[in-house]
Parts: C-alpha cells; structure tokens; sequence
C-alpha cells in the first residue's frame, strides 16, 4: 500500500514541490528548445558517465517536462512519472519495455479501441499474445497466467459501457499466481476515464498507472499527450524504452498540461455532478432505452463502483437509444451545445457514436462481447451550466 499525502490533490497539482519555494516564476516556464548548451566538455563527459543532472537533448529530459512529471508523479502517489507525446506513445512504450518476444499479457477486454487494436494487429508481429478474462470471473486468472505472462493489464471504467472491473480482485489474485510461479508480473491500469481524483490504482497495489493526458488531465481539448506512473525501478525503464522508440513530449505541450493541472479537481469536481445530473434526467426519457453511468443505483456494479471510486462516479454517461443507430445519428446532429466530436475529459461535453469511433472496424462478435450496440452515445459530461444540458438533450431527443 502506498503513503497517504500530506496535502490535498488539488495542493499538489497547483504547487507541486514548489510548495515552499521563496523565488522564482509562479508559472513554470516552457524551455522550448531541443538541446542545450554544456559549459564545456566535462559536461559532457559526465552526462557520458551517466550522470542524470546533465542536460543533453529534449527527446531524454526537458526542464518543462520534467517538472509536469514530478507533479503527476506527486498527485499520483507514484515515485516517479514519464511524459509521453499522446495516450498511445504511453501505452505502446510501456508494453514494449515490459514484454518480450514469446511473452504475454492477460487483459481485460473492454479496452480503448486503440489500445485494442495495438493488442490485436501489432502485437502479434512481435510474437507477444493476448488474452482476455472475463470480469466477471476473475478468478480465471488463476489459469490464464503462465510463466510466459509479464503485464496483467485493464481499464475501467470500460469504455464505452462503463463497466466497473474489480482492481483489488485482480491485483490480489495476480500476486498470488506471481507467488506461485515465481515470477515478475507487472499490473498495468489505464486510469483516464476515473482519473486520480475519483480512483486511485496504487492504493489498490497495481504497478504502473497510464493515461491519456489528452483527456481530463488536459481538459481543454488542445493538447495531445499521455503520461506513465510508477515506481523508481519501473519508470527508467519506460523512460529508457522512451529513448529509443522516440515519443518524448514536447514542452509546449507539457507547458499547457502544467497549466491544466491547477483546475484538474476543480474540472473533474464539476464534470462528476454534472454527469450524475444528466444520467438521472436521461433515465426518465423515455427515447432512451438504457442508461450506462456508475453512480445510478441501477448499474449492475454501483456497490463495486461506490466502493473503488471513492471521488465521484466521473465524467462519461452512456445512452442506448430506443431508436437505434439512426437516433443516435438524430441526436448527435441536433445537439446545439453539446459538440459532436471524438476524445472525451474537456470541459465542453461532447458526444460520439462507439460504432462509427471507438469501436469502429470491429465485428459484429467484437462488438457484442464488449457489449456495443449500434443506439450508443458516449456523453463525455463537460462543465457547461447543468440545466442548459439538460435543456439541450431534451430538445434534440425530440427530433429523434
Ligand atoms: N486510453 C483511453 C481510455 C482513451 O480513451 C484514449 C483515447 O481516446 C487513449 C488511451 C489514447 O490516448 P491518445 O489519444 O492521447 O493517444
């Protein structure tokens, strides 16, 4: 289990370890260049011997992110953080620098398309394979991990169906295949849906905590970027990994997630009420066949969602539509305030069709095992005034 922090999330993601700090910017500064200039050769000489306080070149450290990293790292409860250039950058180098040809990994199915399709079409030609256990019978993780498998990886909550999967049941029950096999298994969680403010992966023991920094970290729909938490032994090993295969952040980018960072709790604060209130209005509608939100007592795992997500239930609301594919298309297009875009976390709602996004390119029998039907509408829940959201599905569900 980790240490409790002293201070507040929200203290930490606006001060960072500047907390005490008597001089300097209050705004870290954006160290927009590629390399640096060394006093003379011994710098170089050192930064050869391997000392880490050289400055080199900002595909390896960059002051601007570096300090984003130390304050994610902090919010986290991680001992350290790597920046990567988008979600993927993340997801793909930390999968790289952990598994090996012939090894494997045991997933939970219901992932980002993206990650899913890095698991289905690329990682075979690595010669590493996934497979997948069912949440709902965890205990099949006890066969599913052989000697060959390194990372246990999951998401939830699932997109899009917002499903809840059980971190300490997986957690536990690698540890004790791990115990018996004897070998190393590192458990990796994608966590951008919850976020840190509403599920906190390392009190749970997982290992390594991805996002996509693209989303609520970011928030305001202008920056691409994803981030790696973990331990000192784990974290130089993505980031050597990062070295090579080159997704290193750029510091404009890493700037504006520095900025981000100091309204993140307040957004996400904002973005779980505000999801809770529209769930509860699209239940009643009577367009609206099924409602997908963790924090509404009808959803199969709320006493497992109210147990792990100890913040808020988060952003994303899913709706089935009475009216299949053809409402959804209906009610996308006449929403006047919510925007019909992908991506998801920024303080503007936006709404996407899983069939023609996430889930696109998938078969009808991908799409019914990760329970995607063509009537879905991810609603990812922004920060606008509640009522006028309210107001604007109300209006568009009457066009449907
Ligand atoms: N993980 C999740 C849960 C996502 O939703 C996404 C993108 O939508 C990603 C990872 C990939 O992030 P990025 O688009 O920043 O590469």
């Amino acid at each position: 289990m980790k240490k409790k922090p002293r201070l507040s999330l929200s203290t930490l993601a606006i001060h960072g370890k500047h907390l005490h700090a008597f001089r300097g910017p209050v705004a870290f500064p954006i160290y927009q260049t590629s390399t640096y200039r060394f006093e003379d050769s011994h710098d170089a000489i050192r930064y050869a011997q391997g000392d880490p306080s050289v400055y080199v070149y900002t595909r390896y450290h960059n002051p601007t992110v570096n300090e984003v990293e130390d304050r994610i790292a902090l919010m986290e409860g991680g001992d350290a953080a790597a920046l990567f250039s988008s979600g993927m950058a993340a997801i793909s180098t930390v999968i790289l620098s952990l598994c090996h040809t012939g090894e494997e990994i045991v997933s939970t199915p219901a992932l980002y398309g993206g990650t899913y399709r890095f698991f289905r079409d690329h990682l075979p030609e690595y010669n590493i394979h996934v497979k997948y256990v069912n949440p709902s019978s965890l205990e099949d993780l006890l066969y599913l991990i052989t000697p060959r498998t390194r990372v246990v990886y999951l998401e939830t909550p699932t997109n899009p169906t917002l499903d809840i999967v059980d971190i300490q049941k997986i957690v536990t029950t690698t540890r004790k295949v791990e115990k018996e096999l004897g070998s190393s298994i590192t458990v990796v969680i994608d966590n951008t849906f919850a976020t840190i403010l509403n599920q906190d992966p390392f009190a749970y023991g997982v290992d390594i905590v991805v996002e996509s920094s693209t989303k609520y970290l970011g928030g305001h729909a202008d920056l691409i970027g994803g981030v790696v938490v973990g331990n000192k032994k784990l974290i130089p090993q993505v980031k050597k990994h990062a070295k090579y295969l080159g997704g290193c952040a750029d510091p404009f980018a890493a700037f504006l997630l520095d900025r981000s960072l100091k309204t993140f709790a307040l957004r996400v604060q904002c973005q779980n009420k505000n999801a809770l209130t529209l769930a509860r209005a699209l239940k009643k509608h009577t367009k609206v066949r099924r409602v997908f939100y963790p924090g509404l007592p009808s959803h199969p795992q709320y006493r497992l969602a109210r147990r792990q997500m100890n913040g808020g239930f988060g952003g994303m609301v899913t709706i089935d539509l009475k009216g299949g594919v053809k409402a959804a298309v209906k009610l996308c297009d006449n929403l006047r305030i919510a925007i019909n875009a992908m991506s998801l976390g920024g303080v503007e709602t936006l709404v996407s069709i899983p069939v023609y996004s996430s889930h696109v390119n998938m078969s009808n029998e991908e799409l019914a095992r990760h329970g995607v039907t063509p009537g879905m509408v991810r609603i990812s829940v922004g920060v606008e005034g509640i009522e006028d959201l309210i107001g604007d599905f109300r209006q568009a569900l009457k066009k449907v």
